[in-house]
């Protein structure tokens, strides 16, 4: 779809300064044409600005100015979304990257994304694509039935919406992902939650499987470093278990003195538990020092380890560690007997102690159910 991009006059937020009330009222302003496809979540408000109603931030515009995310603006009387068609690149990864452990194990997912991002991580490790105020990086154009095609051609099972956040290119994603379901290819989000009942309804209703950050289980982390909340995140998350099908594993980004206590981990992880149920597997990943944070250390393994401890302790059934090479904390277990049913050495996949019976997958020793959605073999990863 051609479309008009409008040149960005060079107003610059500092994410790392930012209050966020002045951040609210910095929406960019044009002086120039912005035009885009019409999006679906907004309404006007009575002193004349509208309203996008995508997200949590309802950026309320006038004419000429972007929304927080960048990517959302107003053109005239309506609120359009001015990346449709066009991505920052794509990468054919395995879908452990994403990282889902027990979605169609080894398997290839075709993955892109957009420009812009609705939170403003000070930690972001993607920031040279969601904080692009570039258009520059969205140099390739590619209609839904592009990218179809060539997630077939390279024979990924699944595409992936990730690199910046998807909820914000949402008319993008799900004419995607209605072009792949035609072809038999599962669409995976990898989101960060944060958007409004709504839009939240139809853009899962497109998924098979999503990824979800959960940044922190404190508002003040939410607040302090994302510059959101954490309600609307808690609120997607018993969404997605209580009213959707779609397979979901938690990722959470462990930064030393941030987010680490172990308080915190003890409150999150009862918290799933309780509200989503043990199956939901959750990962905890390694924090490098990147973007806005520089001057905080990596985590160390055993801050994993002990998060991982932690939450097998709260009674999660499947809790990893990422960004680390740790076979054991990436392996998957069986929570009954303890048999290893998946090793994983970064993506490379080697036992496999799964068997089908019936409509459930179990465990080959014991024969205890394994969540997920596993077929009888993994994916040939990297060797297709
Ligand atoms: S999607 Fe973008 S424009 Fe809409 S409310 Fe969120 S940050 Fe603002």
């Amino acid at each position: 779809m051609a479309e008009k991009i409008g040149r960005f006059t060079g107003f610059h937020i500092d994410v790392h300064r930012f209050r966020p009330h002045i951040l609210w009222m910095a929406m960019m302003s044009e002086n120039i044409e912005i035009s885009g496809v019409s999006g679906r979540y907004w309404h006007p408000l009575s002193d004349g600005r509208l309203q996008c109603d995508v997200c949590p931030r309802f950026c309320k515009l006038r004419d000429g100015q972007r929304g927080l995310c960048f990517v959302r603006a107003r053109a005239n009387d309506e609120v359009v979304l001015t990346t449709y068609g066009r991505s920052s690149g794509f990468g054919v990864d395995p879908i452990e990257k994403k990282p889902l452990n027990h979605f169609l194990p080894g398997t290839k997912a075709l993955s892109f994304g957009t420009a812009g991002c609705n939170l403003a991580c000070k930690f972001c490790q993607n920031w040279d694509i969601s904080k692009s105020r570039e258009f520059d990086r969205l140099q390739v154009s590619a209609t839904p039935k592009d990218i179809v095609r060539t997630a077939v051609e390279t024979r990924s099972r699944s595409v992936a919406y990730t690199y910046n956040d998807p909820v914000i290119f949402l008319e993008y994603a799900v004419d995607v992902a209605q072009a792949c379901r035609e072809q038999d290819i599962q669409n995976v989000a990898v989101t960060a939650g944060y958007v409004c009942p709504e839009p939240r309804e139809e853009f899962f209703g497109h998924m098979d499987a999503a990824n979800i950050d959960l940044k922190a289980f404190t508002d003040r982390f939410y607040w302090k470093v994302c510059g959101g909340h954490l309600q609307p995140v808690l609120e997607t998350l018993e969404y997605l278990k209580n009213e959707t099908d779609v397979w979901f594993e938690l990722t959470t980004l462990l930064i030393p003195g941030e987010n680490d206590s172990e308080a915190e981990i003890e409150q999150m992880t009862q918290w799933i538990v309780e509200h989503l149920g043990p199956d939901i597997p959750l990962h905890f990943t390694a924090f490098h020092p990147d973007w806005k944070m520089t001057d905080t250390p990596s985590t160390p393994v055993s801050t994993l380890t002990r998060s991982r401890n932690i939450g097998l302790k709260a009674g999660l059934h499947y809790v990893y560690t990422g960004n680390v090479h740790d076979f054991e904390g990436s392996s998957t277990y069986c929570h009954s007997c303890r048999e290893m049913l998946i090793g994983r050495d970064w993506y490379e996949l080697s036992t496999w102690n799964l068997e089908s019976r019936g409509s459930e997958v179990v465990c080959k020793s014991c024969g205890t159910e394994i969540a997920g959605l596993f077929e009888d073999q993994p994916g040939l990863w990297p060797r297709v």
